[in-house]
């Protein structure tokens, strides 16, 4: 297998270009710096010898590993991206890497009393003796997902030096924008090619996920009457008391911090009201397109019946729906999530399937023609400061692609 030296070496060449991506923007990529990775990964691709290497007018970045067998088999792809969450900055990415971690306390920055602890973390205890890859407690690492695109490209440059491995034809995509909801907007699924692909995107070793949550936004607007207080008596309307009969109607368990699973949930993300006027912003989330379509139709209901019990039309709601459980799409081609799993199993390790409490890019791959399950990347915490990455985990996530590979030929 691949040394882990050089598998360090890589992901730090990675992680220490910044690509953080900006909501704010319009353009794509998000934020010109993730062209600086993008361009790199051009570079990288055609040293190793991949063929139809290409970047398109925004970054995504695409390679092709020829077939060597004489059969047709299914074109399989994977998928990762580049850039990192904007919740905490990417830039100046110092990592720090513990050899042999000894299972206590890691003191990310003694100056800042950052300690990333099993005491807190207890994740970190399974991966006592392993090398990890730490931030120095002042940016996030980026593992997510550049720990994805280490692992697809070593795995590449493995099969090609190994040519007695048997395969058929693999395409590989690096995209911008994931952290934003983008990463899949720009995809173009028909130069890529593929039957079906793989985000190598998950957190901890042995995940495999197919199912997200059916997402929707509601905006509830509610209008009020500003009449002077002391001349108020009725004619003032106080939308701010109408705004919490409604929020108070709705089940109080059925949140985010009641549930878990595969359980639903309503969850009011903002409140910005006056006498005058009051608007609520909800997401509503379930796996079950059933009871998603359901919990919608409780927020037109209420609606309706506040507006009966007040005799005016006041409040208005109005939903958008953000992505759909790319389950749907998935079980029909079942087989593909089989694969993945029995290629984790000959990596010796346990699969961990489980439904994903929010979405993915993958979920509008699915969508957009192209089905794609998620496979582990090996990071965890994302997002901040406490990200780290056992480098034992990403060796087990390029073996997991090689074996998908093997698979490919010999199961079609
Ligand atoms: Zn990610």
């Amino acid at each position: 297998m691949i040394h882990k030296q050089h598998i360090i070496k890589r992901f730090i060449s990675y992680v220490t270009i910044d690509t953080e991506s900006d909501p704010e923007s319009d353009t794509t990529p998000s934020t010109e710096k993730q062209w600086n990775l993008a361009n790199k990964l051009v570079e990288e691709l055609k040293s190793i010898g991949m063929s139809d290497v290409t970047i398109d007018e925004n970054a995504y970045v695409m390679a092709t590993l020829p077939s060597n067998i004489d059969k047709e088999v299914p074109v399989i792809g994977f998928v990762s991206h580049f850039d990192t969450s904007p919740d905490f900055t990417g830039a100046h990415v110092k990592p720090q890497i513990i050899e042999n971690y000894n299972g206590e306390d890691i003191v990310l920055n003694e100056k800042e009393n950052t300690i990333l602890s099993p005491s807190y973390f207890e994740d970190l205890l399974q991966y006592k003796g392993q090398t990890l890859i730490t931030t120095d407690g002042t940016t996030l690492l980026g593992a997510d997902d550049k720990a994805g695109i280490c692992e697809i490209v070593s795995a590449m440059e493995y099969l090609l030096q190994h040519p007695e491995i048997k395969h058929g034809k693999i395409r590989i995509c690096f995209t911008p924008d994931e952290e934003i909801g983008r990463g899949a907007h720009k995809f173009d699924v028909a130069k890529f090619g593929a039957d079906w692909a793989y985000t190598m995107d998950g957190s901890q070793i042995g995940e495999l996920e197919y199912e997200n949550f059916n997402a929707a936004k509601a905006v509830v607007s509610i209008q009020g009457k500003i009449v002077h207080p002391g001349y108020a008596k009725g004619k003032m309307i106080n939308s701010l008391y109408i705004a919490t009969d409604f929020i108070n109607s709705l089940p109080r368990l059925e949140t985010p911090e009641h549930t878990e699973g595969r359980e639903g949930f309503f969850h009011l993300t903002d409140i910005n009201g006056e006498v005058d006027k009051t608007v609520l912003e909800y997401i509503i989330r379930d796996h079950d397109k059933e009871k998603f379509e359901a919990r919608k139709e409780i927020f037109q209901k209420l609606a309706k019946e506040l507006n009966d019990q007040l005799e005016k039309e006041l409040i208005e709601v109005k939903i958008t729906d953000q992505y759909s459980n790319m389950r749907e799409k998935i079980e029909p081609v079942m087989h593909i999530v089989d694969i993945a799993e029995e290629a984790i199993k000959q990596a010796g390790i346990t699969p961990i399937i489980k439904p994903i409490r929010g979405g993915t890019d993958g979920s509008q791959l699915s969508y957009m023609g192209l089905p794609c399950p998620n496979i582990f990347a090996g990071g965890h915490n994302f997002h901040g400061r406490y990200e780290y990455v056992p480098v034992e985990s990403m060796q087990k996530a390029i073996e997991v692609i090689v074996n998908i590979a093997k698979l490919q030929a010999e199961k079609f």
